[in-house]
């Protein structure tokens, strides 16, 4: 390509006004770029190089596999250079190293290839036999460096602060209660992001989560499984009621006595309740407002769960 450009035989596209810069490739492994005004004697000497790149390599080009891509280019020119180069005609944006070229940046559908990407390696890791704290490391290291390498080449749209349940007559506290007062279960949700505390080894916050979510393996779930009889489900503590996370962990005769322990400890009175997750924002919220205060009683809660 350089001999062509030095030959007068290609003209790359020019950057800048005050002394050009002439760009007539980009290449960067497997990916080839090249760059030109639009002349017939272009899209002739592209032909004639690739033709003796071909001869001389004795690689060959994908031509099935190349696009031909305008600039403010009417289709039927580009129809007929494509033709003459026996390639398809491209759009913009289209890919060169996994990010979209010629996209706008400020619209959110340029970054749906991202978002795909995310969306397709999840459902791919979806049959894979990993430990519950081996795919939450595969979603740290994998996941996170997919949007940075996009970020680190566009701009992002600045989010704006909507309120969703209402976007256009936006915030008001009557609208927040009506939220909260109809969603079936608000606490839960709550409480599965208390599990995440940076004090708190990983494995004891995963043990939480799936204690909010009923994923331990109770009796009562292992029976739901086929694992156990229906009629072996009872309470290991030996109370005669069905093992159930809630039964195990707040409602046992046998085990309660640990939070009355922990409150007493901490000197404060309370009432426990019997849904995991409702208990465990009521516990956090025991000593009153404040962070800190908070920070330590979720320390508790999660340690003593
Ligand atoms: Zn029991």
């Amino acid at each position: 390509m350089k001999a062509m450009v030095d030959n007068h035989l290609f003209t790359g596209y020019s950057v800048g006004t005050v002394n050009p810069v002439r760009v007539s490739h980009l290449q960067f492994a497997d990916d080839t770029l090249l760059l030109g005004k639009k002349s017939w004697a272009n899209v002739r000497t592209l032909r004639a190089t690739l033709v003796i790149f071909e001869t001389m390599s004795g690689l060959k080009v994908n031509f099935n596999k190349s696009l031909l891509v305008g600039v403010n280019i009417s289709e039927s020119w580009l129809v007929e250079a494509a033709l003459v180069l026996s390639c398809k005609v491209g759009k913009i944006p289209f890919m060169y190293l996994g990010l979209p070229i010629g996209g706008n940046p400020r619209r959110l559908s340029f970054w749906d290839p991202v978002v795909n990407k995310i969306k397709s390696r999840l459902s791919g890791w979806n049959s894979r036999f990993l430990s519950f704290g081996g795919r939450l490391v595969l979603l740290k290291a994998v996941l996170t460096s997919l949007p940075v390498y996009a970020l680190s080449f566009f701009k992002a749209p600045l989010d704006s602060w909507v309120w969703l349940p209402d976007p256009i007559g936006g915030f008001t506290v009557r609208g927040a209660y009506e939220v909260l007062a109809a969603s079936a279960n608000p606490n839960r949700d709550s409480a599965l992001d208390l599990v995440w505390h940076h004090q708190v080894p990983l494995k004891i916050s995963i043990s939480a989560w799936r204690l909010i979510r009923d994923r331990l393996p109770t009796r009562a779930n292992l029976a739901a499984r086929g694992i156990l009889q229906l009629d072996t489900a009872w309470c290991v503590a030996g109370c005669g009621m069905i093992e159930t996370a809630d039964h195990l962990f707040l409602s046992c005769p046998f085990f309660t006595v640990l939070w009355e322990q922990v409150r007493h400890w901490l000197g404060c009175a309370g009432v426990d309740s019997n849904t995991i997750s409702h208990h465990f924002v009521q516990f956090t919220g025991l000593a009153g407002f404040g962070k800190a205060r908070r920070s330590f009683l979720q320390l508790i809660w999660l340690l003593a769960s």
